[in-house]
């Protein structure tokens, strides 16, 4: 079997219909680079900031992180690496920057909220983004947005980065895309109005689904009713898909939902085509995309929004994949 899926890295994920599906990899740490390219992963969909950050002692100041930066951007050799700015709070804590004690902190003080209190460190991370831009396809990616006003804050702060290496003259990338998870419910309501603000959205289904159901991801007492296949989580996208498609605004799912067949087989119905996962599963999730048939996905996708519980809706998915292999 290892030889089978070995087989598949150089194969593209194409449905039977010929539709081309976008395989990229999540990574965290260096050492996922190798993995990620090991599995054929089509670049890095999310770079999870945080963690360097997380394995230090202190912050990383401008030049460090430029250097990591610079160092994933050329071992992907001109695949795209969309790189997410600090993401820490809720679950996510650094050793040398103690976040308040808060009841909720899910619903607290994290991710963006930190980065835009802190506006230094938020600009030195986007000038050092900025810096290794010009050594690659790189792009810019603001997490747990849930407003407005922070994407146009975050634009100011980009803004402000280039303005000062400008000054510096350090060279830099004037013409980097700049990207909105959408992983609040908010998010998705209001994602007409971020479209025009933004070059991309990534779809950040492990906080979207906790918010939506209000499950907390980490929670082994409300595992079940942390449900992707909840028909508010399949309305929510549908509605961010097509939201995507009237304003041709680029959009990759990066949560682990996309790592379930029949989840995938869902959301390829709803017209998403590039996902972003943990790289080991890309092998096998591209020969189950080469099985399936995408106008069959979309139909059975229209029929399963019709449905008023996940339980069905999983039935009817394993079902047709049953007819598919
Ligand atoms: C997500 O929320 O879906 C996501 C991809 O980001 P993280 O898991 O890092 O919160
Ligand atoms: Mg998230």
């Amino acid at each position: 079997e290892k030889e089978r899926l070995d087989k598949l890295r150089e194969v593209p994920a194409t449905t039977r219909d010929n539709q081309r599906v976008m395989l990229r990899a999540n990574i965290g740490l260096i050492s996922d680079i190798n993995i990620a390219r090991k599995n054929g992963a089509e670049g890095v969909g999310l770079y999870r900031t945080e963690f360097p950050y997380m394995a230090r002692s202190s912050f990383p100041d401008r030049e460090d992180q430029y250097q990591l930066y610079k160092r994933v951007i050329e071992d992907f050799k001109g695949e795209p690496v969309t790189i997410r700015t600090l993401d820490i709070g809720g679950d996510k804590a650094l050793p040398y920057f103690t976040p308040p004690q808060e009841d909720n902190p899910f619903m607290g003080w994290r991710s963006v909220r930190v980065s835009l209190d802190n506006r230094e460190i938020f600009q030195t991370q986007i000038e050092a983004i900025l810096m290794a831009a010009v050594h690659g396809p790189i792009r810019l990616l603001f997490p747990m947005i849930s407003n407005f006003e922070e994407i146009r804050s975050c634009k100011e702060i980009v803004h402000e980065a280039k303005q000062n290496l400008k000054r510096l003259g350090i060279p830099y990338e004037e013409n980097i895309p700049l990207g909105a998870m959408i992983e609040v419910p908010a998010a998705v309501r209001i994602s007409p109005h971020l479209a025009k603000e933004v070059d991309f959205f990534s779809l950040g289904t492990n906080d979207l689904v906790q918010y939506l159901l209000a499950a907390d991801r980490g929670n082994n007492l409300v595992e079940r009713y942390y449900d992707p296949l909840h028909p508010a989580v399949l309305l929510s996208i549908e509605y961010l898909a097509q939201v995507a498609k009237q304003h041709d605004t680029d959009i990759c799912l990066c949560g682990e939902m996309a790592t379930d067949p029949a989840c995938l087989l869902a959301l390829i119905g709803l017209g998403i085509r590039q996902f972003s996962i943990s790289a080991p599963y890309i092998p096998r999730l591209k020969e189950f995309i080469n099985s399936i048939d995408s106008t069959e996905a979309t139909k059975l996708a229209a029929e399963i929004l019709t449905l008023p519980e996940s339980k069905a809706i999983r039935a009817r998915l394993l079902e047709k994949i049953d007819n598919f292999s």
